[in-house]
């Protein structure tokens, strides 16, 4: 199976004539912000990118894709932290295919609780149409004002709601995807259950664009809670974080809608670098975790279970200080520091990023062993961990250290992802929580998953793509 080694001016032409050609980029001025992402790790080009506005010219252009032989790349927000969105340093010319221009809401069905939407839509237009008729849409990412729906379930992810409401797979009840034949399948079906033979819905989402390109998706509404509270507290250690997420777990059960880890480091990363953060405590602390409550019942009900939980664990001693927002605006603030730990390492100079999970009660141990293992290959070595600890998903990310030389230590990255992987593994963990596979870890997952598992999904991906346009090169070695 090889792929086109070359994209002919003709081929471009009758790529460009399916989508007309203002919206068929060859310029690389133009091309530029579709290979390139935000963490400059990946440097490639592309001779096409094409922006289709409808499902029938995604279908003509995988058609003519498979004909020729041409590799494809769909293309969401471009905010993937695995490189999965973009071209490959080496192998045959890409053509991008970014979801863009389809960005419509296609239905808001607010008594069945579902909404069904292109590919293309924003997150935060999702979230924000969701309330403008009283519902919640809970996936929530930093990334939400660029990140695209289509991306989301294509790399089934995460976030900071995942605790109570799920991940993007548990979101999504129906699908409309173009196979790389140029076929539809169309199942936007709004049905919590159905048992109806083998789950293709769940194959495409995580997927990566390895399969096929999703066009539209039904989505999973639910009720606006009546209240939340948002905490930050100030605590010594892992081990106390995980005790209070346990007494936060047992008081409030789903009503527990996050529970985030984050070292002081990074705390200060994002008071030093981004506007309107600062620490909220007059004292510092080794870590913080942001605790939100929701109700259905009623704001009063949020207040009560979370001064209920806080006066506990400070009288405990589990945690040394806390702080609520008095405020919507100040519960904004709280989250704006969470989120804006994904921004804030980056003028503090390289930085490898590690997206683990292992079982939640192993946390403080991950943590307490990875640390030596990272200072013995870069001494001094700055750990900015943090994220979802209900979900046992840290991004145990590393910041160089101060005065170092950049490209040098990122020249350590796969040493120092070697021992981290090597660690959350031996705990029963993943080397991906959230973020996929991407580019940045296919061959790692060839090594770490059994043959009879890789030899199953390049099966499954022999079945869908059978040219092997899709995506090729990202989640599985090229056969
Ligand atoms: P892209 O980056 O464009 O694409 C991602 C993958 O999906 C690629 O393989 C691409 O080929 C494929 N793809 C895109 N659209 C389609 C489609 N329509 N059909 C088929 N394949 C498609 N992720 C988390 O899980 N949790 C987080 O908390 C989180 N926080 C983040 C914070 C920041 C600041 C940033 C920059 C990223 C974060 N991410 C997080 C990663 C990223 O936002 C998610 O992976 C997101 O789901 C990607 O969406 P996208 O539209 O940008 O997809």
């Amino acid at each position: 199976m090889s792929l086109s080694p070359s994209l002919s001016p003709s081929l471009i032409e009758r790529f460009a004539a399916i989508v007309g050609p203002g919206n068929a980029l060859t310029d690389p001025s133009d091309t530029q912000g579709f290979t390139h992402e935000h963490r400059d790790l990946y440097q490639a080009t592309t001779p096409l990118v094409l922006r289709p506005g409808t499902k029938e010219e995604v279908a003509a252009i995988l058609k003519l894709a498979t004909e020729t032989k041409t590799a494809i790349i769909p293309q969401g927000g471009n905010t993937g932290l695995t490189g999965g969105q973009v071209p490959l340093a080496e192998g045959p010319p890409a053509v991008i295919l970014s979801l863009s221009r389809m960005n419509r809401i296609l239905d808001i069905d607010a008594i069945g609780g579902t909404m069904t939407v292109e590919a293309g839509v924003v997150l935060q237009t999702i979230q924000e149409s969701a309330a403008e008729v009283g519902k919640l849409f809970p996936l929530s990412l930093g990334a939400e004002g660029s990140c695209q729906i289509g991306g989301n379930l294509s790399t089934n992810a995460g976030g900071t709601a995942v605790l109570a409401y799920g991940n993007t797979r548990q979101l999504c009840l129906g699908l409309e995807v173009v196979l790389p034949t140029g076929e539809v399948w169309t199942a936007l079906r709004k049905l919590k259950k159905d048992n109806t033979g083998y789950d293709l819905r769940d194959l495409f989402i995580g997927a990566e664009g390895t399969l096929g390109v999703i066009t539209a998706a039904v989505l999973k509404l639910f009720p606006m809670p009546a209240g939340r509270e948002v905490a930050i507290v100030g605590l010594t250690s892992p081990d106390a974080a995980l005790k209070l997420f346990r007494h936060a777990e047992a008081l409030s059960g789903s009503a527990l809608t996050a529970f985030e880890l984050m070292a002081r480091i990074g705390v200060e990363f994002t008071a030093r670098h981004i506007d309107g953060v600062r620490d909220p405590f007059a004292e510092p602390h080794d870590w913080y975790v942001l605790i939100e409550i929701s109700s259905n019942l009623s704001a009063d009900a949020a207040r009560h279970q979370m001064e209920a939980l806080l006066s506990a664990s400070l009288e405990d001693g589990t945690v040394d200080d806390a702080v609520v927002a008095q405020n919507e605006t100040q519960a904004q603030q709280f989250w704006h520091m969470r989120e804006a730990l994904s921004w804030a390492q980056k003028p503090e100079g390289g930085s490898i990023k590690h997206d683990i999970s292992v079982p939640v009660a192993a946390i403080p141990a991950f943590l307490a062993q990875a640390e030596p293992l990272v200072q013995a290959i870069v001494p001094g070595a700055r750990i900015v961990a943090f994220g979802h600890l209900g979900d046992g998903n840290i991004h145990y990310n590393i910041s160089q250290p101060v005065g170092a030389d950049r490209e040098t230590f990122l020249a350590r990255w796969d040493a120092v992802s070697a021992k981290v992987h090597a660690l959350a593994l031996s705990f029963g963990g993943s080397i991906s929580a959230e973020h996929g596979i991407g580019q940045m870890k296919r061959d790692e997952l060839a090594a770490i998953r059994a043959p009879i598992e890789i030899d199953l999904m390049q099966r499954i991906k022999a079945a869908f793509d059978p040219a092997g346009i899709m995506n090729p090169g990202k989640v599985l070695q090229t056969r």
